[in-house]
């Protein structure tokens, strides 16, 4: 048998850490065993999925040498490896689990399921909509039919009674079915959900083993009845423990920066984030904590990872990011190094029209651009307070363009003006007054070359860094405070929302 995993990202935002951390365990497992890796892209939510996402995806797991044998950009012999082209594959297939009686076609409408899923709570039962309690009578789905009705395909689940799941790292875990609804395999608008995609690809694609995050656990139940439904022997499961924030929450971009984006524009080195990476939940045989992926290869054992929630701290990997400057590279792969984050052609050509006007000698560039390659920039509480704002607008307008940079779908200038424009207004607040600590966050000093710009050339991710940087510094809201002031931030009218790009 030859040894196949896949890591399969939903393109829905930035390329985050956790998704270099399963792609790396998957890699290391399959190159280990001389198979393949493969890389899905999971792009069946049309609404959410960008191509702006799938790209940053593809380059920055490229950027930390987590390559792939087969996926969109180098096809291979399974493909296409892009959901959304495979329509005509799932629909065939959801077809079929009809035809056989293990799925059908479900007309209740969206109200109707709010009433049914109420009814359940309103009598204390908190299990799963099953299929008994969505069928509708026979004259009914047919006139519904005949009138052209919306429908979704729901796979048969049992009613009750366990079903057990082999994990590879946990042994044999049961699951209550009472808990696992009558899942929607196919949308109204044809579309596969990520469960039927999922099993149909992996099987498809002849996937062997299946690492990913423990949060997709619960999901097992309904794979392993569609592999049963179709007659297709199930991938070996390995559920992976959550990377966690250093309070061992679920690590969140809330608390902590999660986009590799962050990593790269703040100057981590790609070795030390695989490195890194491959430290969560696994160590070397010889417990050393610096080690090269193909080092972690050659020792690579999947039995030695361990289930306590790893946790994701960037001071432990700052540390191990300097290791790696000073033991592993020479003076001249170091220039290299600084020349493919900041100081190249690239770069410079995005930050330089924003200065030119203000240069006399070309090294006034340190004082007028720094914030462009700094990480935080230096900051004190008063440099943030200016005199037309309450310090409590000033802590509001660093949380509120936090919350509305985190929802933020596109990131551009005009994206970025559209939001803090909206914001603005909705607070009442002149857009020159509002954007005062704003400037100051980002850049570090009271007034910028366009900040807007600035904001747009650093990305989403340093952004958000400094300005909780900055609100940190003043004291972020308090609980009660974070509930009046969301609901607050809640009411204010969104942006329409800008065309990606
Ligand atoms: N598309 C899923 C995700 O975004 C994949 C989960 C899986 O590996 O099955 O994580």
């Amino acid at each position: 048998m030859t040894v196949r995993t896949r890591v399969a990202p939903s393109p829905t935002g930035d390329p985050h850490v956790g998704t270099a951390y399963i792609a790396l365990f998957n890699r290391v497992f399959a190159h280990q065993h001389g198979g393949q890796f493969i890389l899905r892209i999971e792009d069946t939510d049309q609404v959410r999925s960008t191509p702006e996402s799938e790209a940053m995806i593809l380059d920055s797991l490229r950027w930390m040498g987590l390559t792939w044998d087969e996926g969109p950009d180098v096809g291979g012999p399974h493909g296409p490896y892009r959901q959304s082209e495979r329509s005509v594959i799932y629909r065939e297939h959801a077809d079929l689990l009809v035809q056989m009686g293990h799925a059908f076609h479900c007309y209740r409408t969206p109200e109707e399921l709010d009433a049914l899923r109420q009814q359940k709570i309103a009598s204390g039962n908190q299990t799963a909509l099953k299929p008994s309690e969505l069928a509708l009578p026979a004259d009914e789905v047919a006139r519904r039919k005949a009138a052209g009705a919306p429908y979704v395909i729901r796979m048969q689940v049992p009613e009750e009674g366990k079903c057990p799941i082999d994990d590879m790292l946990r042994g044999v875990i049961e699951l209550d079915w009472a808990q696992v609804d009558a899942q929607v395999l196919m949308k109204s608008d044809g579309m596969p959900t990520y469960h039927l995609a999922n099993v149909v690809d992996d099987h498809l694609m002849q996937i062997t083993h299946v690492l990913r995050g423990e949060e997709w656990i619960n999901s097992a139940p309904k794979h392993k009845l569609l592999y049963q439904y179709f007659g297709w022997e199930m991938p070996k499961l390995c559920h992976m423990p959550l990377l966690r924030n250093p309070d061992k929450s679920k690590l969140s971009k809330r608390k902590n920066p999660t986009s590799i984006n962050y990593y790269r524009r703040m100057g981590f080195l790609p070795e030390a984030l695989v490195n890194y990476l491959g430290r969560m939940g696994w160590s070397m045989p010889d417990e050393r904590e610096k080690f090269s992926l193909q080092e972690m290869q050659a020792h690579f054992d999947l039995m030695r990872v361990s289930l306590g929630g790893p946790v994701f701290d960037i001071a432990k990997l700052s540390w191990l990011n300097g290791l790696w400057i000073r033991e592993s590279l020479t003076v001249e792969q170091l220039a290299q190094k600084f020349q493919e984050w900041a100081f190249n052609e690239s770069y410079l050509t995005q930050i330089l029209p924003l200065i030119q006007k203000r240069l006399e000698v070309l090294s006034d560039v340190v004082k007028l651009a720094d914030f462009f390659v700094a990480g935080q920039v230096e900051l004190n509480a008063t440099d943030l307070q200016t005199g037309k704002l309450e310090p409590d607008q000033t802590r509001k307008i660093l949380q509120y363009s936090l919350w509305r940079f985190e929802e933020q779908r596109s990131w551009n200038r005009d994206a970025i003006n559209t939001a803090l424009s909206a914001l603005s207004t909705s607070m009442g607040i002149k857009l020159k007054d509002f954007m005062l600590p704003l400037f100051v966050a980002v850049s570090g000093r009271q007034s910028a070359p366009s900040i807007m710009d600035a904001m747009a050339i650093i990305g989403s991710d340093m952004t958000r860094a400094r300005l909780r940087h900055a609100l940190d510094l003043l004291g972020g809201p308090s609980k009660k405070e974070t509930k009046e002031w969301e609901k607050e931030y809640r009411g204010f009218n969104q942006p329409d929302a800008p065309e990606n790009g």
